[in-house]
């Protein structure tokens, strides 16, 4: 296998070409803006709402430039087969963590890579947006290249995800804008959500080879809508293969297993089976994101996170671990094992709503006090489900673009 040079060390989108990532080796044209030209939109974040806004946007004639603090990969080239390799995609940068139920960070719930086209300015990390003396933003600061640099915009667009959006929207304030951008109603940062993603696994007598079968091969959400249950929200289940690092990891992690004691559970690998929930977690204020004091290697206030369950949260993840076992032993399986303290994907941060007061953007993602500040990602869920979310944010962003567009052509933008 050829490797490409590591996107770690440079930037690839550059000198007006990106990586064409369903080719090896290949290259797609990139329209390129100097710093110096004002652009129509700066995104920041190229992920799930971030990559297909700024498809969008461009595809509706806007310029456009997206940030990403993460590299730009080649997935047919910078990956082997092996299931350490994703660890590189993660956001494994410091935040501090804290609540009665502190979130575990990193590989579990946030990444750092490009995900989008248009003009993508990877390993670009935006450390405040500039606000103009009329109270709109004048564009964003990023780190490249071992200096500062600044793009004009006429829009700006957060898409950080939950953590990193409130972040920058906290480090950008200003003394107009004290406790942060678009902060009006004391909301940024604020019900933060994360999904349950407790799991039972049991042994089956025969060979399972769990691993060989993709981790959504089934899936129920029966419990969305049935509604004999005392509590609110809901959750679906799907069947479980973890790859041996992961699985040895929960062993050592939740079950706190080491030595033979491991090694014997580690046998019984190809005869595991398991079910895993996503379960909806309730909007809760005191869930939050904050400021550190600790500060991350370009100077900059790293993110604290705190979270603690609610009795609902905690009624609904018993109810499914009983219905997953009993699933379990239906089927025959023993040496059942509850996974207890296990959570996965974010929300919240930044609500969608229809009143100033109680949230932070609009339906169309606009920020209710700044004209041209816009939020597009996860952050905007005022409530998260209990599914998996990523469709519903690449949904919003599409839709986002497309409302944009409208807005454009009635000269309201
Ligand atoms: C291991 C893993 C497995 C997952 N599995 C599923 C799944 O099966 N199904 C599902 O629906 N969801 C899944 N998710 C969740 C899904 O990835 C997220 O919900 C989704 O990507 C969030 O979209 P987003 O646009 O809000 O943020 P992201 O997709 O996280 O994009 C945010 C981007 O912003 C960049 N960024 C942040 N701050 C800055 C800054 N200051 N400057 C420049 N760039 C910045 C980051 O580098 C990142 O690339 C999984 C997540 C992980 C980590």
């Amino acid at each position: 296998m050829t490797m490409s040079a590591d996107p770690f060390a440079a930037p690839r989108a550059a000198n007006g070409r990106a990586p064409d990532v369903f080719k090896r080796g290949g290259w797609m044209p990139m329209r390129q803006f100097s710093d110096a030209e004002i652009v129509d939109f700066a995104v920041v974040g190229t992920g799930a709402g971030g990559g297909p806004l700024l498809a969008g946007l461009a595809e509706n004639g806007f310029s456009v430039v997206g940030f990403d603090a993460g590299p730009y990969f080649r997935p047919l080239e910078d990956f082997a087969s092996d299931e350490r390799e994703q660890d590189k995609l993660y956001w494994t940068n410091e935040r501090v963590v804290d609540g009665a139920n502190p979130i575990t960070m990193g590989g579990k719930n946030s990444g750092r890579a490009v995900g989008g086209s248009a003009e993508i300015r990877d390993l670009a990390m935006v450390s405040r947006i500039e606000m103009g003396s009329d109270g709109r933003a004048t564009g964003v600061h990023y780190h490249r290249e071992g200096r500062w640099r600044f793009q004009k915009a006429r829009n700006v667009v957060v898409a950080g995800y939950a953590i990193e959006t409130p972040r920058l929207l906290f480090a950008s304030a200003t003394d107009r804008f004290p406790d942060g951008l678009a902060n009006s109603s004391g909301l940024v940062g604020k019900n933060l959500m994360t999904q349950s993603n407790q799991a039972v696994f049991g042994v089956m007598e025969q060979e399972v080879r769990w691993n060989k079968g993709p981790p959504s091969l089934s899936i129920t959400e029966h419990w969305n809508y049935d509604d004999r249950k005392d509590f609110a929200g809901g959750y679906c289940w799907m069947a479980q293969g973890p790859l041996p690092v992961e699985w040895a990891t929960v062993q050592t992690g939740s079950r706190g297993l080491w030595g033979q004691r491991l090694r014997d559970e580690m046998e019984k690998y190809n005869h595991q089976v398991g079910l895993k929930m996503v379960g909806e977690m309730l909007p809760d204020e005191r869930n939050r994101v904050t400021l550190a004091d600790d500060k991350d290697q370009y100077g900059l206030r790293v993110a604290r996170v705190t979270y603690s369950w609610g009795d609902n949260d905690k009624a609904l993840i018993q109810h499914a671990l009983g219905q997953m076992q009993t699933s379990l032993e239906a089927v025959g399986a023993t040496d059942i094992f509850r996974q207890e303290n296990d959570t996965n994907h974010l929300a919240g941060t930044a609500r969608m709503g229809d009143d100033p007061a109680t949230s932070v953007v609009n339906a169309d993602c606009h920020s209710w006090d700044i004209p041209n500040l816009w939020v597009c990602d996860g952050s905007v869920f005022p409530t998260t489900g209990g599914v998996n979310p990523s469709l519903t944010i690449t949904s919003i962003a599409m839709r986002t673009a497309d409302r944009i567009h409208a807005l454009s052509a009635r000269g309201e933008l």
